[in-house]
């Protein structure tokens, strides 16, 4: 099944383009989220899930939301890990 993906500008620098596979009204590029990606993950179970490579991050906004998220709430569901591993995987199979 061929996926579909838009190419949206940032809202907030209104400059980079974000890949997303679903329209959505806000949408963040890597640059303007690099500082919300930076924290200290505590829970090893979750630090290895979110440790992945750098550009992933890059060009998935999906993934990022994720990691953001948890550094802000620290929580993270089993759904949201799930939907997170299988992202991944996806892109290691396209390179
Ligand atoms: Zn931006």
């Amino acid at each position: 099944m061929a996926k579909i993906q838009f190419k949206q500008k940032c809202t907030k620098c209104k400059t980079n383009y974000v890949l997303t596979n679903k329209r959505q009204p806000i949408v963040i590029c890597y640059d303007c989220q690099k500082d919300e990606l930076q924290g200290e993950i505590n829970d090893p179970y979750v630090k290895k899930i979110l440790d992945i490579p750098e550009e992933f991050y890059k060009e998935n906004s999906f993934l990022r939301n994720i990691k953001i998220n948890y550094l802000k709430y620290g929580t993270i569901s089993e759904k949201q890990i799930a939907a997170f591993r299988k992202t991944v995987e996806e892109m290691s199979s396209n390179k």
